[in-house]
């Protein structure tokens, strides 16, 4: 059994596949199992969460269509009536185990903005206190390429720590994380728990010669960074076990666990990394790469070579060596307009032209946060 006391609120994340049969119509059975396993949690004294797929899948059957469309607005026309009939199909089905629910559809620029994660926190916690089950999904009706978090593991990643989860379970067609993929090496073995992602964990998803090299597990690995480095348990397991999601809870050993860290990185540098899209960049010289290979420094107008975008002072800036590698992320103090004005200068010079304090820095050491490579620096695109 593992050690999964202090469960206290699980979010639970169900992918298309398993909500839909082959022909794209609602599997009900699957609903049925997931208020019966919600119900028993709950009296067990759990909260519980649920991030939902399928919206497009059971829009695309509602309209007749056989293939998903590609034209983005028919895409999203599926999702809106897939949505209403997805919830309509979880509403039956709470109704008779008496359960209420709530729809939350989410965008990747609520996150961009702080304030916005404040007021759905807000929203979140209301619902909880009020017995209301959130069921969240992408607001795909509205998600065009600029918006979207794009794959809802990195969206149940990404809300499971603002709802303060202590478990994630990503149900899917997949067992959990192995060694080599399954399909091909019949020595590949499940990896139980996984207690840091690193360059070995990483290596079994992708790379040329992936093993377990399927898409799927990709994004399930970002989910778990972004899960466990803001304090959450993640589990990745088939969703022909959803009917043991409460044994799942309570510690049985199914699917990978991924452990949650606590205190490695602070909700503001989580936020940085995982949430906030950068809006420009800085390109620093060797001098400054190598100061940050060591730790933060604020980056002077003097270390900087060129500058890219166009953005307003507050922004969040990559940092990029002469190579293009993302060094690290952080908040700009000037606009990209002064930034091209001062840039290579010293800081007396600087601060002549537009008032820099010359100790401070474009971008303060306190404001950034150093982007690893190979373990934060997958996330950056
Ligand atoms: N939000 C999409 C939908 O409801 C699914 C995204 C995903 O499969 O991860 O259809």
């Amino acid at each position: 059994m593992r050690n999964l006391s202090n469960i206290k609120r699980i979010m639970i994340k169900i992918g298309s596949s398993s909500l839909v049969r082959d022909d794209y119509s609602l599997n009900e059975p699957v609903f049925v199992k997931i208020m019966q396993q919600f119900q028993k949690l709950k009296e067990n004294g759990m909260d519980v969460a649920l991030v939902t797929s399928g919206a497009i899948a059971v829009g695309m059957h509602e309209l007749g269509l056989s293939k998903k469309p590609r034209d983005m607005a028919l895409k999203q026309a599926c999702a809106a009536v897939g949505q209403a009939k997805l919830m309509e199909a979880y509403n039956k089905v709470a109704e008779i185990y008496n359960l209420k629910l709530g729809q939350i559809l989410l965008n990747h620029d609520d996150f961009q903005f702080r304030k916005r994660m404040l007021y759905l926190s807000n929203t979140l916690d209301a619902m909880f206190k009020n017995n209301i089950i959130p069921i969240i999904n992408e607001n795909d009706a509205l998600a065009v390429e600029e918006i979207k978090v794009g794959d809802n593991d990195t969206l149940a990643g990404l809300i499971s720590p603002m709802m303060d989860c202590d478990l994630l379970i990503l149900f899917s067609d997949i067992n959990g994380l192995y060694t080599k993929n399954p399909k091909i090496y019949s020595d590949a073995e499940m990896i139980k728990e996984v207690d840091k992602i690193d360059s070995t964990i990483l290596s079994m998803v992708s790379g040329a010669t992936s093993n377990v090299g399927t898409g799927g597990m990709e994004t399930k690995i970002d989910a778990a960074l972004i899960a466990t480095m803001a304090g959450v348990n993640m589990i990745i397991c088939n969703s022909f076990e959803l009917d043991r999601l409460y044994d799942i809870v309570k510690g049985e050993e199914i699917g990978t666990l991924f452990k949650a860290k606590y205190h490695e990185i602070s909700s503001r540098e989580h936020w940085m990394i995982f949430k906030a899209n950068s809006q420009g960049a800085i390109l620093v010289d060797k001098g400054v790469e190598k100061a940050l290979s060591e730790r933060k420094v604020s980056i002077l107008p003097k270390g900087i070579l060129n500058v890219k975008g166009e953005f307003l002072s507050g922004a969040i800036l990559d940092i990029l060596s002469m190579d293009g590698i993302v060094l690290a992320k952080g908040i700009s103090n000037y606009s990209s307009k002064e930034i091209e004005s001062i840039l290579g200068l010293s800081s007396k010079e600087a601060e002549g032209l537009i008032g820099f304090k010359p100790k401070k820095g474009v971008i303060y050491a306190d404001d950034m946060v150093i982007l690893k490579e190979g373990y934060y620096g997958r996330f950056v695109k």
